[in-house]
């Protein structure tokens, strides 16, 4: 019996990978409580993802197809999921914890009045009640909290679940019907997504992060972090001061209003580590700083720290990480 439901996130044509950490937080779940998990996408046209979502090790890949449903809006996707977990036997159902996730998630848990945890970095199992870790007051605290209702949702996030590696049998896939599309949907209308175009990695999917703050000055200056960036095959982030300053596109900006990752290696560059900005960035394994004021607050979190000019530091960084390649 399926019990779970993870909601895919889809992208441009792709599977994005933190469907996959969704997924090992499904498979994790029904280790605990039984039962098995079932993958749901919605879009235009899901061909192209079938591969994909079939090799996770669903019972069942469910797939909702309609005009309309490749832009991610809550009020379209919402009333078709609360139909297939209706019809279902659903106890959890989970999306990863992206703006897609926050925008859809918080609504269908109203549609079912179900209780929701948002964030969540971990779960257990104790007493016959899952038990959800999540983030408080900015990521100073961590809460365990359990949710009272039927059907719990919840978001999970990507940096604290690996992904889960694909397996060779393929799950049946299932076609629904898509229910007429409700009144709501004539007051709101889809106009632009604006893409950022990139080489390099997504901030959350990147092993290497080179984050620069309101030390580097100006937008010019940020060049010396994209070339840091550059040479590990890595992403760029930014506090939000800098994207404030107009240093950087806000997509850029990571914390707790920000993206959330957890690289192999994260560089914080002319940043002071303030608790907004350490939310985002805290679980990355290992963390450099580069500051010219030896009390900056990022050195309490930094495994190493270089108390310089970011100036003179980064360039000679550069050259030192050009000899080893
Ligand atoms: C509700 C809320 C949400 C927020 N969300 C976020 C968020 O998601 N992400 C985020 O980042 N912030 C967030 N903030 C803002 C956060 O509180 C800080 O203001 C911000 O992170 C500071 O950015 P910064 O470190 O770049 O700037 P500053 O705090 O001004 O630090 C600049 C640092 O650069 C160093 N420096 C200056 N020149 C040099 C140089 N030449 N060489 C070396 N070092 C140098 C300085 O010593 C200093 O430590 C949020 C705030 C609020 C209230």
């Amino acid at each position: 019996m399926d019990n779970i439901l993870v909601i895919a996130q889809i992208f441009d044509g792709q599977v994005k990978k933190s469907t996959n950490s969704a997924v090992t937080f499904a498979s994790r779940v029904g280790s605990f409580i039984g039962g098995s998990y079932s993958i749901m996408a919605l879009g235009d046209d899901l061909s192209g993802q079938t591969p994909h979502l079939s090799r996770l090790g669903a019972q069942r890949v469910i797939l909702a197809e309609a005009p309309g449903l490749d832009q991610a809006l809550a009020e379209r996707w919402v009333p078709i999921i609360e139909q297939v977990v209706r019809k279902g036997s659903y106890k959890v159902v989970v999306s990863p914890s992206s703006s897609t996730g926050k925008d859809v998630l918080p609504r269908l848990a109203q549609h079912l009045e179900a209780g929701m945890a948002s964030d969540v970095m971990d779960v257990s199992y104790e007493g016959d009640k899952l038990n959800y870790v999540r983030p408080m007051y900015a990521g100073n605290l961590n809460s365990t909290v359990q949710i009272p209702t039927e059907v719990e949702v919840v978001t999970v996030r990507q940096t604290e679940f690996d992904p889960f590696e694909a397996v060779a049998q393929e799950s049946p896939v299932e076609m629904i019907e898509v229910p007429p599309p409700p009144e709501v949907l004539e007051r709101i209308e889809f106009n632009d997504f604006e893409k950022s175009i990139s080489e390099r990695p997504d901030l959350p999917d990147a092993q290497v992060v080179v984050s620069g703050g309101r030390g580097l000055k100006s937008g010019e200056n940020f060049k010396i972090i994209e070339e840091l960036a550059e040479l590990f095959g890595g992403a760029v982030g930014a506090t939000r001061a800098a994207v404030d300053a107009g240093f950087i596109h806000n997509d850029f900006q990571v914390g707790q209003t920000g993206k959330i990752v957890a690289p192999e290696l994260y560089i914080a560059v002319g940043l002071s580590g303030a608790l907004q900005h350490v939310a985002g960035m805290k679980s990355s394994k290992v963390i450099v700083a580069i500051n010219k004021d030896e009390e900056a607050p990022i050195f309490q979190v930094a495994d190493y720290g270089i108390v310089a000019d970011l100036f003179k530091a980064v360039p000679e960084l550069i050259e030192e990480v050009k000899k080893l390649m």
